[in-house]
């Protein structure tokens, strides 16, 4: 068995691109932050290797970027075991299931990235998958229908989902420990700034990283993403050194403000304002305002404006908190005062 980061992408999921993938750390010793999470697997890690034993299954949660993908490589590298990756809507007949599942070695990890978004049908071939290594699959249909029973090797399935509340109660319970990751500070990110602008051979002082960090919204997938736009308008625009003031404004070129708000944040935060009276108002009526899909709105923006205390969701919809007035420069008149002002 050996490790690959690149030879086992199932069709359709996207392949990272190669500066996402050089940009990942490859240990848990580089992985930065987390530390709950990284102290927690490091344990499961050791142990599955002194017995000699297949990892148990991995829940990994959190939103977007902030290290489920990284982590699910991490776990492979250690275990010196292949990954193959696939997600929830990918897996849209048993076969697909079957076809992945039957072609893992023993102790290969499983990565299904959004799981939550897996079908139900396919959820239940999962569950004797993953107690018993078996898989039940019905062939043929009507009354020549029959149950087939496959072995498979012990694998180990890591998850990773954004809503770990939309699981099944029966899918959680099959994962031993929910490793639910948090936005991540800004001395922390700051840390993976730097590291990332090393790897990128940037000549970058650490104010300047800070600007980075600050800006990234807690997510490593962002402040790599506004380092290589900053990388990018460097090299145009300077004489090669990033300094805080080339960052910041590379950043304003962006428009992306000091506090990390994007220009979809603040369109939507001013539309509940101005359009909804501050609230409160539903997802579905809030997306078609901002041309946005829900979807989108709820597991990216909101989770973010959500901790930074801009919104609040209630049983009756979105609210403006005081600081989306403060941050936008608006009054309560601009809308009305919801009952939260
Ligand atoms: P997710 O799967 O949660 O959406 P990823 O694992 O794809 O997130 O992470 C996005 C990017 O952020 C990766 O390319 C990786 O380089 C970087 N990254 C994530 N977490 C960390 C971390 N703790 N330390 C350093 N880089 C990280």
């Amino acid at each position: 068995m050996s490790s690959s980061e690149n030879s086992n992408f199932v069709v359709n999921t996207p392949v990272p691109d190669a500066l996402e993938r050089s940009l990942r750390p490859t240990s848990l010793k580089d992985f930065v932050g987390q530390q709950k999470s990284k102290e927690r697997l490091g344990v499961m890690v050791q142990s599955a290797i002194k017995r000699d034993d297949t990892l148990d299954h991995v829940l990994l949660s959190g939103p977007p970027g902030l290290g489920k993908t990284t982590l699910a490589h991490i776990l492979a590298h250690a275990m010196n075991v292949n990954i193959k990756i696939t997600s929830g809507p990918a897996l849209e007949k048993a076969g697909d299931l079957a076809g992945l599942l039957t072609s893992l070695e023993k102790g290969d990890i499983l990565f299904i990235d959004e799981i939550h978004r897996m079908n139900k049908t396919i959820e239940e071939y999962l569950y004797p998958a993953m107690e018993d290594y078996r898989l039940d699959i019905i062939i043929d249909q009507g009354p020549n229908a029959r149950s087939v029973t496959l072995n498979l090797p012990a694998f180990t399935l890591v998850g990773a989902t954004t809503r770990p509340g939309m699981l099944s109660a029966p899918l959680r319970s099959r994962f031993g420990i929910n490793n639910r990751l948090e936005y991540y500070d800004a001395v922390e990110l700051e840390q993976i700034v730097l590291r990332s602008g090393h790897l990128l051979k940037l000549n970058m002082d650490a104010e300047a990283a800070s600007v980075v960090a600050l800006r990234s919204r807690g997510t490593p997938r962002i402040a790599n993403n506004l380092l290589r736009w900053v990388r990018d308008y460097t090299t145009v625009k300077t004489d090669g050194k990033v300094s805080d003031t080339v960052a910041r404004d590379a950043l304003e070129m962006l428009e992306i403000d000091q506090w990390g708000l994007n220009e979809m944040d603040k369109r939507l935060l001013r539309t509940l304002i101005e359009k909804f009276k501050g609230g409160p108002v539903g997802l579905n009526s809030l997306a078609t305002a901002v041309a946005e899909d829900p979807n989108t709105i709820e597991e990216v923006h909101e989770p973010f404006l959500i901790m930074q205390g801009y919104l609040q969701r209630t049983q009756q919809g979105r609210i403006a908190l005081p600081l989306t007035y403060e941050r936008l420069g608006l009054k309560p008149s601009d809308g009305a005062q919801n009952q939260l002002l």
